[in-house]
């Protein structure tokens, strides 16, 4: 060990460069927990003795003693780094509550948070708590970003954003480093390792060519060795890859997301990762349509505070009984379409909803079922297809309706002052 640290620094002095001092240092590692201590080398550089310690930063990556401890270091920094920035970012208006329309907020995640986030996780691969942790992260950001509250079911996040779970992303990236291995010529070293490994480990083995192993096996990839000795080009590679992820966790939202009666309304059978969905993509006419979006977003995903919640959590108002006509339980279905108090308000709207659907569109009058003027207002594009309607009649009837959503949830906010008398943390 000795003998290459010096080769190391007389190369360096051939060169021409000093190693620095304080970067070269030496990390005792232990493959395994022990509590024995074994006696400790010493290392000298330049006759200078290396310090000693447990981590150390190199190419943006810490290193510790122990591939666990790699794993947990390198997570807390990353997350530490994005909080760093991300506050920065929250303050000039980087959420949903401040004019900046969802597609530019999701994008800006996209560029700024992820890259930062997933940092040196292909080559980690966290498990369980420690993948977790940073799953947990984003879910929390994004649902921030979206003004959503905690509680939303987790598969609307993903399928309203594209964004995919972090372990989905991680497995994107493992198989991208692990096809930029498979594409180098055979006599490369990474090859011989990969050959090697593949060969000789056995599947519980820690080693990283077997977590690819587990990673194509789980996506229906083919078996890893093969893909050393496939004829494709990078490209094509890359896209059976992303494919075969891609189907398996479009599944899985789907069938998670039918699962919450929240949902019903959202079509979630558009999803497809890497793009938002249609109903964020329609662009803002105006700063205070966007201030609009929030609210529908709430209802859309079942996170709108209902009278029946209201009261079992705040214990305020009658029972589920609905605040504006004190007769029925409030629900999405009676807040939209049934309640009398809200005519006034919902009438013209609705009527001109009408007219865009039936004059521009291939909607019959009797078409429009209150079930069908529910999905109407809530997610349109569910019904896009049925009915061939354009995409730019989509978005006047989307303006429409996000209109009439805040109209009522605003009146609706007044009444709730009115009766409580506080601050009005209900209506959120
Ligand atoms: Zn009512």
């Amino acid at each position: 060990m000795q003998v290459q640290i010096n080769m190391a620094n007389t190369f360096a002095g051939m060169e021409g460069y000093k190693l620095q001092p304080k970067k070269s240092v030496a990390i005792n590692i232990k493959p395994k927990p022990t509590k024995k201590e074994t006696l400790l080398e010493e290392y000298t550089l330049n006759e200078a003795i290396m310090p000693r310690v447990d981590s150390a930063m190199h190419l943006g990556i810490i290193r510790t003693n122990s591939m666990k401890q790699n794993i947990i270091a390198n997570i807390e920094e990353n997350i530490k780094k994005i909080r760093r920035s991300a506050y920065a970012l929250l303050g000039s208006g980087f959420h949903g509550e401040n004019g900046l329309d969802m597609e530019t907020i999701i994008h800006l995640f996209k560029i700024y948070i992820l890259p930062v986030l997933l940092y040196g996780m292909d080559l980690l691969t966290p498990q369980s708590l420690d993948l977790e942790k940073l799953e947990k992260f984003q879910k929390k950001m994004l649902k921030q970003l979206m003004s959503l509250p905690t509680n939303t079911p987790d598969p609307a996040i993903n399928i309203l954003t594209g964004i995919l779970p972090v372990e989905a992303q991680i497995h994107l990236k493992v198989m991208t480093l692990f096809i930029n291995v498979c594409t180098q010529p055979n006599e490369s070293l990474e090859k011989q390792l990969a050959r090697r490994q593949l060969c000789i480990k056995s599947m519980n083995s820690n080693s990283w060519f077997i977590q690819v192993k587990t990673i194509m096996l789980k996506y229906d990839l083919g078996n890893a060795s093969e893909w050393l000795d496939i004829q494709m080009k990078k490209d094509e590679l890359l896209n059976k890859a992303k494919k075969g992820i891609n189907a398996y966790w479009i599944e899985r939202t789907t069938s998670l997301a039918k699962l919450y009666t929240g949902l019903r309304y959202l079509n979630s059978d558009i999803f497809m990762p890497g793009k938002i969905h249609p109903i964020l993509r329609i662009k803002h006419q105006s700063p205070r349509d966007s201030k609009r979006v929030p609210t529908k977003i709430k209802l859309l995903t079942g996170t709108y505070i209902l009278q029946p919640l209201r009261y079992k959590i705040y214990k305020e108002g009658t029972e589920d009984h609905c605040i504006a006509c004190e007769c029925k339980e409030e629900t999405l279905e009676h807040l939209l379409i049934e309640c009398e108090a809200w005519n006034y308000l919902r009438d013209p709207i609705l009527q001109t909803i009408k007219n865009l659907l039936t004059t521009n569109g291939n909607v019959r009058v009797e078409d429009l079922t209150c079930e069908m003027t529910i999905q109407v207002l809530m997610d349109i594009t569910k019904i896009q297809k049925i009915y061939r309607i354009t995409s730019d009649l989509i978005s006047q009837i989307e303006f429409q309706s996000r209109r009439l959503v805040f109209l009522i949830h605003n009146a609706r906010y007044q009444l709730v002052i009115k009766t409580t008398g506080d601050d009005g943390r209900t209506a959120m």
